[in-house]
């Protein structure tokens, strides 16, 4: 059901750029789950796209010792000099990126980010190239902007990632970005040097297509996995490029909303103008939060990213010891994003015939009352994404009734 359905039920007439943006999945399942759960049924949540750990002390003594200065008031539209310039630093330190002070932005969040950039740049009927499974907001965001974005399919036989060859099959004179992600919501797949390179080689030959990355999981990656950035790796690239971030997975500042960009400073002039008229500025105690955290220890992270690979691979190989489901490794996020073809046509205990990826995950929620998001919901089936930002109790609990409930099937 799309937002236009409901509200035109209730005698409301949309704006036509909304029409076709469907209720997120997530929200649909999260909602039904939190519902099952308030009549006492014991269901175990793995849908939520943020890490359980709580903001570090020290980040939030930031933000209180902003306040008592009394830092509480409109700051520069995107994004106070302290944090930019905390921003600039993390860039250099990390990406080994020079951006300028006014070559970065601040906004509400990551998702405010993408939102400036595709209002300040989209006109209609523009595409956008998104491989998928994607982060839903990726098409919701171009369809507002009335835009198109254009999906390709990306399984896990090319373990996630976008090819050269279907890169170039996309591109076409109206092409205006790509955007990629690394490491992937929801898949947990990221782009070593090695696998973005024949992408930005394509690239260079198409000087009108933009690339977006989106680089919100950068710490989260295990094993020896190097993470590197598009603009990092070809400078010719780098003034058609916008590199976002932000502190909500790194640090589990969700609730702060803080997201960053660096782009080529047009770009990051016109994104201001669309956020003067939408926000103002970002909050000014989560900018002096955000300071705290770029600026501050970062050794935690490492320790944070080490208990989550325990949890990954007690999920992938939870997982691949269920016959009929297939979980590919992920080198990154907090996510997997498992095959389940092999449970298509199979039967429940009540009668019930599992046609796709959402019958599947109807069935785990209503036998197992373990909540998961079907593939559907990123675009791609037939898989589902289960979020390890949990603790291992539960998600050994949660794997032990995944694995009781595919034996019922039949
Ligand atoms: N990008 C990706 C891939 C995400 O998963 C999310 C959050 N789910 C965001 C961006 C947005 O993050 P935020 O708005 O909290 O900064």
């Amino acid at each position: 059901m799309t937002i236009n359905t409901t509200v035109r039920e209730a005698g409301f007439l949309p704006a036509s750029r909304i029409a076709s943006i469907g209720v997120s999945e997530i929200l649909k399942i999260g909602a039904r789950a939190s519902a099952m759960k308030r009549d006492g049924k014991p269901v175990i949540i793995l849908g939520a796209g943020e890490p359980d750990f709580d903001t570090p002390d020290h980040i939030k003594q930031a933000a209180w010792e902003a306040i008592q200065r009394g830092e509480t008031k409109y700051t520069a539209l995107d994004g106070s000099p302290d944090l930019k310039k905390a921003i600039r630093e993390k860039f250099q330190r990390e990406n080994d990126l020079a951006y300028e002070l006014d070559e970065i932005t601040v906004g509400t969040g990551a998702k405010q980010i993408l939102f400036n950039a595709m209002m300040a740049t989209i006109n209609p009927g523009d595409e956008v190239i998104i491989p998928t499974p994607y982060w839903t907001s990726y098409s919701d965001i171009v369809q507002i902007c009335e835009g198109r974005p254009v999906l390709i399919a990306c399984d896990a036989s090319s373990g996630f990632r976008l090819t050269a060859e279907k890169l170039e099959a996309a591109i076409t004179p109206k092409t205006r970005w790509v955007l990629l992600n690394s490491p992937s919501n929801p898949s947990g797949a990221a782009y070593s040097a090695a696998d973005y390179r024949p992408l930005l080689d394509v690239l260079l030959r198409h000087p009108h297509v933009w690339l977006l990355v989106d680089d919100m999981y950068e710490h989260i990656v295990y094993d020896d996995f190097r993470f590197v950035t598009p603009a990092q790796l070809e400078p010719r690239l780098k003034a058609r490029t916008l590199t976002v971030n932000g502190v909500s997975k790194a640090y589990a500042m969700t609730g702060w909303r803080i997201g960053y960009a660096g782009g080529p400073r047009p770009l990051i002039k016109a994104m201001a103008v669309v956020q003067s008229q939408a926000t103002s500025c970002p909050s000014s105690v989560s900018q002096a939060a955000s300071v705290a955290a770029l600026n501050g220890p970062q050794d935690f992270l490492k320790e944070r990213t080490a208990s989550f690979k325990r949890r990954r691979d007690l999920v992938v190989n939870g997982l691949n010891a269920i016959d009929g489901l297939d979980c590919r490794v992920p080198e990154g996020a907090f996510y997997t994003f498992s095959g389940c073809a092999g449970m298509l046509g199979k039967v429940t205990p009540d009668g019930k015939r599992i046609e796709t990826d959402t019958d599947f995950c109807a069935y785990l929620l209503d036998d197992a009352h373990v909540a998961v998001v079907p593939g559907s919901a990123f675009g791609l089936s037939p898989y589902f994404r289960i979020s390890y930002a949990t603790s291992e109790t539960e998600l050994k609990e949660a794997l032990q009734r995944i694995a009781s409930a595919c034996t019922r099937l039949s």
